[in-house]
């Protein structure tokens, strides 16, 4: 047993040492720092097993990935069969998995939804709704929100709101406006006659799980229908029951013209975006050119034998019911501990198993997320606010384990204020 723990410590210490000079050495102080100095080996429902032999309880979920719990059997099953046969495709003939998802894509998005680009990722998914509607308005110019997060290629990272990912790769694609997010007003007040639209989450992910006024999203829909502008809702974290409906924008009644998803969408499985438009915006678009916007991945058998799948487990497990009943569990906990220590813990908001803490300083979150990590449950702070950390478990999780998860919380918290005041 010892050797295998000395062992285990050998193959953690060289895995880190090779992130240090291989990968990237900031990262590999941070995530130290984090508390996650250990490897992942594998991954089983909602939880994670270390080459240190623990096990930890997955309250990040991948930021919207794990939805389904990690390794699901039907996506992982439906991903071996396609393996089997083709996982990649050709590209000059049709696929069969590729035409499936897109029509199942088409049947359980909002409105007039029926053309799907695929790609590979989130920031694929907003890089290719944003030239689409270039194309298909004729117009140059984009209204985004501070704080947004659309991703970071160069189109996508224009339309971010976030001056320290942005800053150093000026100049950025020109003719991206931002605005204050939940401001329908200012979102009228930023378009002009060279807007083509305007792009926003459901819910600010990355930015601190910001929820907008209730009408908010049906207000910028108005909004883009009286200006004659295309309203993108990028749901790459919201979509798929993420926040107790199938996606974000049914709460609020709105049919976009075009719609960003990925993470979820691959099951948790595989890797895949995907960028949804009505049929007035495709031929718009791709009417000229069909070859206008492609992606040599993009589409790819595998990914989509995973999206097909993941979709009916969704639907056969009711997972979005599942998100809005743990959901409401998870945020009257929550919300239990924050009338406790109020001072510390400022603010519990969320929708869903979409959910933010959000903490007086930043100091108490990265302790809190640490001292998580030791009691076995992972917790992460958001990309743009370090003040926020947020809980995206898999929409699978039991009651238990959230009971779990809130009494590790508790802990943490107080361990961290207790550790702050003896400094
Ligand atoms: N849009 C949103 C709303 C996101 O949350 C993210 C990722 N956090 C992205 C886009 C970018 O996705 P990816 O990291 O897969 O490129």
């Amino acid at each position: 047993m010892s050797i295998d723990i000395e062992h285990a410590e050998t193959e953690i210490e060289e895995v880190v040492d090779l992130y240090a000079n291989f990968v990237n050495p900031g990262l590999a102080s941070l995530m130290k720092f984090a508390g996650f100095g250990d490897v992942e080996l594998s991954a089983s429902g909602c939880y994670l097993y270390t080459v240190g032999g623990k096990k930890f309880l997955d309250c990040v979920g991948g930021y919207g990935v794990f939805s389904l719990g990690h390794r699901n059997p039907v996506v992982v099953n439906a991903v071996k069969d396609q393996l089997e046969l083709m996982p990649l495709s050709t590209r000059t003939f049709f696929n069969s998995r590729t035409a499936q998802l897109a029509a199942k894509l088409a049947e359980i998005t909002p409105g007039g939804l029926q053309y799907t680009f695929f790609s590979n990722s989130g920031t694929e998914a907003v890089e290719a709704a944003l030239k689409i509607a270039r194309i298909a308005t004729g117009k140059t110019d984009f209204i985004s929100t501070f704080d947004a997060y659309h991703g970071k290629t160069f189109g996508a990272l224009s339309a971010t709101g976030r001056d320290v990912f942005r800053k150093p790769f000026e100049p950025l694609v020109p003719g991206f406006h931002h605005v204050k997010f939940g401001d329908a007003d200012a979102l009228a007040a930023a378009i002009t006659e060279k807007t083509a639209a305007i792009i926003l989450e459901p819910i600010q992910g990355e930015g601190g799980i910001i929820v907008p006024p209730d009408d908010y999203l049906a207000r910028a829909s108005q909004i883009c229908k009286d200006f004659g502008i295309l309203l993108i809702a990028d749901e790459v974290q919201t979509g798929f029951g993420r926040t107790g409906k199938f996606f974000a924008c049914e709460h609020s009644n709105v049919e976009p013209d075009i719609l960003c998803l990925a993470k979820c969408l691959g099951g948790g499985v595989m890797p895949i975006g995907a960028t949804i438009g009505t049929h007035d915006v495709w031929t718009k678009a791709f009417g000229n050119n069909p070859l206008i916007h492609t992606s040599t991945f993009g589409g790819n058998p595998l990914a989509c034998a995973a999206g097909l799948a993941a979709i009916q487990v969704i639907q056969d497990e009711g997972l979005v019911e599942a998100s809005e009943v743990r959901g409401a569990q998870f945020m009257n906990g929550l919300k239990t501990i924050q009338r406790d220590m109020p001072a510390d813990l400022v603010e519990v908001r969320g929708k869903g198993l979409m959910i933010g803490l959000e903490f007086a300083v930043k100091d108490v979150a990265e302790l809190t997320i640490n001292g998580m990590s030791r009691r076995g449950v992972i917790a992460a702070y958001t990309l743009n606010n370090p003040c926020v950390i947020r809980i995206e478990p898999p929409l699978i999780i039991t009651s238990d384990e959230i009971d779990f998860a809130l009494n590790a919380l508790r802990e943490s918290i107080t361990e961290a204020v207790d550790m702050l005041a003896d400094l």
